[in-house]
């Protein structure tokens, strides 16, 4: 179940970034003076009294302009406001209540969301400042003063926001069916044309410029095999343009798409084959523990193809991304749509498994036929005696098996055990975690 979504929204320079920065304690957000830069639509994860929640930074809604990327940032506003769970409008006192305050407002009442207006750059403390009173002509009752440079009224906005987002065991109770996907890969590779072909309209700006669509985009989509959200992230460049500030940023968001996804597309050039970036990148996937489909895109870019050119390509990208065996591999085109739609049913798969919870029962009496058929090591005499494993989380399965001394526990067996249970429980296509204790090991 992902966690509880907010979206901060307002007009440019009100100050949604620094609000943003102040309230997930990171420095997620860009406040630079590239154009356009701020204007992302930026996650971070925030930690409250003990809870934990998505911020999104929307970048702003700047009603009655028809440039391109105006109309774009209205439609991710809008896409924040279809998926938070709460909002934060945030204005600024200086410049007092606008028409795109009005209208924004508007917007958002008609949300139907729960709404809290901060009126930002609140800078002193003390006697509630008068300018803010006109902020009530906007309708919205929650209202908070806030300085995002010093942090007054940051903490009763947070408070704000934990009445407002589903309680925790509602979380659990409450699952929406919905598998969370990451399209991950270098600039170029077609994440954006691929979502754009999954969602058969034109929701992100696809361009031949590397690095064009650098923030993320969660669409939710629905089709005959299930319900979807689809999370477009920005691609990593080369080593070389670390210190392109942006970038850095969109490393991180990447990262940050990775961990809110259930399972990633790992999008891979047909003609390029496997990449050092690609490595890094399904690197992340792989260490996250999270279900991975590498998908090797155009696919009609590829020339001459014979009978065998799929079967060398895959075990030239298996070969290339060797640590996610698991992981399976699909041909297609995002510029053409082939076989497009041969990637959900892999999706729901990878998912099941990733979330398989299996019972200590079941494990236990699989362990001790594979120990029958292959005894356990031994060394200097002494023998790995198991006594018995359990499954200790999902989102990968996570196994601890308890032992009398871990160091007997040699990788092969491991792998040997862990191959028994893939096969036996159909567990193919996702990563799994083990651990092994031995006795006086402290219980978790
Ligand atoms: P955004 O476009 O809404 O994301 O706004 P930014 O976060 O980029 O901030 C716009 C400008 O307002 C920047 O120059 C910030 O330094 C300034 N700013 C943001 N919050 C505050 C605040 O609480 N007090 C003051 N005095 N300035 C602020
Ligand atoms: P992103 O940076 O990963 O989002 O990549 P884009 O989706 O913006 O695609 C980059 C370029 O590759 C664009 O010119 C696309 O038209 C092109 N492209 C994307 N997918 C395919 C495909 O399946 N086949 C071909 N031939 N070109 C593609």
């Amino acid at each position: 179940m992902a966690k509880p979504l907010v979206a901060i929204v307002g007009r440019p320079n009100v100050g949604k970034s620094m609000l943003f920065n102040k309230l997930t304690g990171r420095r997620t957000s860009i406040v630079e003076d590239t154009p356009g830069v701020t204007r992302d639509r930026i996650y971070g994860e925030c930690e409250w009294c003990n809870r934990t929640f998505s911020l999104v930074d929307t970048g702003g809604i700047e009603p009655g302009t028809d440039s391109d990327m105006l109309k774009f940032m209205r439609r991710q506003a809008e896409i924040g406001i279809e998926l938070a769970d709460c909002i934060i409008m945030v204005t600024d006192v200086h410049s007092g209540v606008t028409a795109a305050d009005m209208d924004v407002a508007t917007m958002l009442r008609k949300s139907g969301k729960p709404v809290a207006l901060a009126v930002n750059k609140c800078d002193s403390v003390g006697p509630v400042n008068p300018d803010v009173y006109e902020f009530y002509a906007l309708g919205i009752g929650d209202l908070f003063e806030t300085s995002a440079v010093h942090g007054h009224g940051t903490g009763d906005l947070l408070d704000w926001v934990l009445e407002n987002i589903p309680d925790e065991e509602d979380d659990e109770n409450n699952d929406d069916g919905l598998i969370h996907v990451a399209i991950v890969g270098k600039p170029n590779v077609g994440k954006s044309s691929l979502l754009n072909q999954i969602l058969g309209e034109e929701r992100v700006i696809v361009s031949n410029v590397a690095g064009t669509t650098r923030d993320a985009i969660d669409s939710e989509f629905e089709n005959e095999t299930g319900k979807y959200v689809f999370i477009d992230t920005a691609g990593m460049r080369r080593k070389s343009k670390v210190d392109d500030m942006i970038e850095r940023y969109s490393n991180m968001r990447t990262v940050a798409a990775i961990e809110r996804a259930d399972v990633c597309l790992i999008l891979v050039d047909a003609n390029e084959g496997v990449t050092e970036q690609d490595t890094k990148i399904a690197g992340l996937v792989h260490e996250a523990g999270k279900a991975a489909i590498i998908v090797v895109n155009k696919w009609d870019a590829v020339e001459n193809k014979e009978t065998n050119t799929m079967r060398d390509k895959e075990a030239a990208v298996r070969d290339g991304l060797s640590y996610m065996t698991y992981a399976p591999v699909v041909f297609l085109s995002a510029l053409t749509g082939h076989r497009v739609d041969k990637i959900f049913p892999m999706i729901r798969s990878v998912y099941e498994q990733n979330t398989t919870r299996i019972t200590t029962g079941a494990l236990n009496s699989i362990l001790a036929e594979a120990t029958a058929r292959v005894q356990p090591p031994t060394d200097k005499g002494r023998r790995l005696k198991i006594y018995y494993m359990t499954q200790a989380g999902t989102k990968p399965p996570h196994f601890v098996f308890f032992c009398n001394e871990a160091k007997l526990f040699h990788f092969s067996y491991q792998r040997y055990l862990e191959n028994q249970i893939r096969e036996v429980f159909g567990l193919q296509g996702t990563p799994i975690r083990i651990t092994v204790r031995q006795k006086g090991d402290k219980e978790e």
